[in-house]
This record gives C-alpha cells, sequence and structure tokens, in this order.
C-alpha cells in the first residue's frame, strides 16, 4: 500500500486505542401545532403533505413504473412511520399538520453511502491533487495532531446541516477517529443533528480498542434508535493484521465491515482484495467504497458474494480517480448507492452526485443511453443506499410502515421549472435550495426551505476549527 495510506492505519493502532465515551441525545419534542425547530410532529400532530404533484414512492407496488409514480396523492406521516401514501390517503386524517404539496414533489429522504462528516473542514484543500497527494496534503497530517472534539464536531455539525439541506436523512460516516477526543465530538455531533446515521468506526487488532467499539456500540448506538455501527478497516497485505481483527470484530457485533477498495490506480498493487479474502471478509454486507479498478473476475466474486458497492462520483473526479464500471455492477445484480465522500468532493449536493452518476458514463462511453439514467440514479440515491446498508426495511422508499424519512422538492423556480419531465429533471435540474422541507423519523430537520438548527453558529465555529487545522497542516 503506499507508504502515506500505511501510515495511516500505523497511527489508527496507536490512537483508536483511547477511548469513546458519547452521550446520546434523543431529543422528542411532542407538538401538536407547527413545531419549533427539531421537534417532531407526532400523535395529535400527524403531519399530512396533501396534493403533491409527484409522490415518487420508490415502491412499485404503490405507484406507476419502477419508481412506484403517484400524481395528485397525499402522504401521511404518523409520529416516526409513513402511514399512508395515495390519492386522498390524508382525507380523513383528523388533527394533522398539513403541508400545501400542490405543485411538490415527495421523494424519500437520500441516503449517502459514503462520507467522513468532519472534512467540510478541508474544502479547497489541494485541489490538484491525486487521491495520494490530496491524503498527505489535507488528511495524514493531522493523526498525532492536536485535533480535538470541538474540531470534529465543528466539521461534523456543519456537514450534518448541509446534508440535511440537500435532502440527506441518512449518513454513512467512515470517522477517521484522529484521537479518542476528535471520534467523540464527530459522534456527538451526529446524534445531534437528528440525522439517522451510520457510524464507521475504524479497528484494529488493539484488545483496548475492540473493547472500546463493543462499549460504544452497547452504550451509545443501541440507545439511540436513529444510530447504527459499521466497523472500518482498510484492507491491504501490510495491514492485514488490523483487518482480520476488524472483520471478527464486525462478525461478532453483527455489523457491516466498512472499507476502501481500489479506488485509486495504486490500490490493487497493494493487496486488497487478498488480504480481505484471507480475513473472510468478502460476504454479503460488506460495504466498499469506490470500487473503481476491479476486473471481471473481482466483479464476479463480489456479486456472487453479495458486497454492496458505495459509488462516490463527485470525489472520483475531483481526485482524477477513475469512473466505476457501473454497468457491469448493474448487470451482476449488485448493491450499489452513492456517497458524497465529504471533504473531496466540496460538496454535499446530492443532486449534484446524481448529475455525475449519470454523466461520467455518458461522458466516457460518448453514449446517452448507458446506464444509470436518470431514474437510475435517483433510485441508487435513496432505496439503492437503503439496500447497500441493509436498511431498505425501513427507509428508502415511502413504503407505509416503514421510517418518515422524506423530503419534499419545490420545482417551482428558475432552475428547475417547466414540467416537462420532473423524474430526469430531479437529476438534472435540481439544487439543494428547491428542497423545501425534510423529515427525518417524523422530525422536521429542514422546514419552507430553512435548515432548522445554528446554522450561522455552525458556520462560525467550522471557520475557527478549518483555520486551526489549516495550520496544523502547514498550508
Ligand atoms: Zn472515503
Amino acid at each position: 500500500m503506499p507508504r502515506r495510506r500505511r501510515r495511516v492505519f500505523e497511527l489508527f493502532v496507536l490512537t483508536i486505542a483511547l477511548v469513546l465515551g458519547v452521550s446520546v441525545l434523543v431529543g422528542v419534542g411532542r407538538d401538536a401545532t407547527p413545531a419549533p425547530a427539531g421537534q417532531r410532529f407526532d400523535g395529535t400532530g400527524r403531519v399530512v403533505v396533501r396534493n403533491a404533484a409527484l409522490v415518487v414512492t420508490m415502491d412499485p407496488t404503490l405507484g406507476t413504473g419502477d419508481l412506484g409514480l403517484i400524481e395528485n396523492a397525499d402522504v401521511v406521516l404518523d409520529g416516526d412511520r409513513i402511514r399512508a401514501v395515495g390519492r386522498g390517503a390524508g382525507r380523513s386524517v383528523a388533527g394533522a399538520k398539513v403541508i400545501d404539496g400542490r405543485g411538490k414533489i415527495v421523494l424519500p429522504g437520500f441516503v449517502d453511502l459514503h462520507t467522513h462528516a468532519w472534512q467540510s473542514l478541508i474544502r479547497g484543500c489541494a485541489t490538484d491533487k491525486e487521491l495520494n497527494g490530496w491524503l498527505g496534503g489535507c488528511v495524514l497530517p493531522l493523526y498525532g495532531a492536536p485535533v480535538t472534539a470541538q474540531d470534529a464536531y465543528a466539521g461534523a455539525r456543519l456537514s450534518t446541516l448541509d446534508a440535511v439541506n440537500t435532502g440527506v436523512t441518512t449518513m454513512t460516516d467512515w470517522s477517521h477517529a484522529f484521537n479518542a477526543d476528535f471520534a467523540r465530538g464527530n459522534l456527538r455531533a451526529l446524534a445531534d443533528s437528528g440525522v439517522r446515521f451510520v457510524f464507521s468506526y475504524a479497528a484494529n487488532a488493539n484488545p483496548a480498542t475492540l473493547d472500546e467499539v463493543r462499549r460504544v456500540k452497547r452504550e451509545v448506538i443501541d440507545q439511540n434508535p436513529l444510530a447504527n455501527l459499521q466497523i472500518g478497516s482498510h484492507p491491504t497485505t501490510e495491514n492485514y493484521e488490523n483487518l482480520a481483527a476488524s472483520e471478527q470484530l464486525a462478525r461478532e457485533l453483527g455489523v457491516p465491515l466498512n472499507v476502501h477498495l481500489h479506488e485509486s490506480r495504486a490500490d490493487p498493487a497493494t493487496g486488497q482484495m487478498d488480504a480481505l479474502r484471507r480475513a473472510g471478509a468478502i460476504r454479503p454486507g460488506l460495504l466498499v467504497d469506490h470500487a473503481i479498478y476491479l476486473t471481471d473476475a473481482e466483479l464476479d466474486e463480489l456479486a456472487a458474494a453479495d458486497v454492496r458497492v458505495a459509488h462516490n462520483p463527485l470525489s472520483n473526479m475531483r481526485l482524477a480517480s477513475g469512473v466505476i464500471r457501473l454497468p457491469d455492477m448493474r448487470a451482476r445484480n449488485m448493491k450499489v448507492g452513492l456517497g458524497l465522500d465529504g471533504g473531496t468532493n466540496d460538496t454535499n449536493d446530492m443532486f449534484n452526485d446524481m448529475r455525475a452518476a449519470v454523466g461520467l458514463q455518458r461522458a466516457t462511453a460518448a453514449d446517452p443511453t448507458r446506464y444509470p439514467q436518470p431514474s437510475d440514479a435517483l433510485r441508487m440515491a435513496t432505496l439503492g443506499g437503503a439496500e447497500a446498508l441493509g436498511l431498505d426495511a425501513e427507509i428508502g422508499s415511502l413504503t407505509p410502515g416503514k421510517q418518515a424519512d422524506i423530503q419534499i422538492v419545490d420545482p417551482q423556480e428558475t432552475n428547475f421549472a417547466p414540467r416537462v419531465d420532473w423524474v430526469s429533471q430531479l437529476v438534472f435540474n435540481a439544487q439543494p435550495a428547491n428542497v423545501e422541507w425534510v423529515f427525518v423519523a417524523g422530525v422536521a430537520r429542514k422546514r419552507g426551505g430553512q435548515v432548522l438548527g445554528d446554522v450561522d453558529r455552525a458556520i462560525t465555529e467550522a471557520q475557527a476549527a478549518a483555520d486551526r487545522l489549516r495550520e496544523l497542516l502547514g498550508r
């Protein structure tokens, strides 16, 4: 593996041995009428989105086509669940808060399948470098540096607010955990955001680290209904011992392993696939990020094992990483979702990410019919991500009974109107500014176009932390 990356994981061993202790914030407000920031509409205060012009349910049994489209329909939220979807479904719901859906589009919240939430602090860093140059300039010098819980909180806080802004309701956060305090701040910001999250905790062979991950699961993750755990690792020949221990821990805890795989041209030579094979990690539920440089045989092997893929097109473009073999994964029925990949792409715009997923394939093949089409990208960004996480029984579509993770998009803006084909326009025209409402588990996190939370303070604190990191990075 590249020396820089090897250093990352050597430093993981040293730093992760320290302990994470995280308090869970589960704010549950009970308010029937327009709720204050971040509070829950539930019980007597059910929510009805009435007469939405288009509901993209992502459930073919509910509407037309693969995306289950319904026109002029209601969406009813009841507490943290979706209660009903369909024409007139909200007519007899008493005591509900009503949102006028006329002219609007309702769809599931986005699932960001791969990110590093703290990395909003290094936006704009080393913009002319590929993966290893960027890591060397913007990430690796922070191992062993005095980065704090406050830094992590500031970065992750800004990222979570920005995620909500673009309609993301589930984040998969592969945390670098530069030190125990940093990891603690990272996790606290995720919990405070009210966004559903999967915390990918990078482990190693150190027994103290393994104990700590067990403790975090028991005391933090299992206590928060919005929280899920993965074990993060980095598979290479050099790092095999840590990978094997991480895989063992993932099995013990019954959670998925999450690894970066063949992201850059240099990665295959580091023995990533062999390390995963030796560790017995190529099995259902494994989530691999990027997965660009794979042979036919490797794709067959991963597909046969039901391994899932996080595609990060904006990051791949920014770092000149390469172009994923998406049509070949599709042909093998692999579960693929979309990720924003933190600071490497410098934006949390999921519409832009979908556009890039379509555009990369078209541009490289000079073929506009190539997979994915806009509807495919929309599915990858919602249900596809949920399937990749194994959370599709709970999220990813507007199927009644699932979690009330939804977004309402207003297309009546200069960048989006007029209506021709809204499904394609969601991918080619939409921007975060068009997202008017975001609910996570029935709780409004964006309302009337405003992200709920201390946005100004988050920006001020992120600036201070970014300035600090810049000094530490010597940039
Ligand atoms: Zn990444």
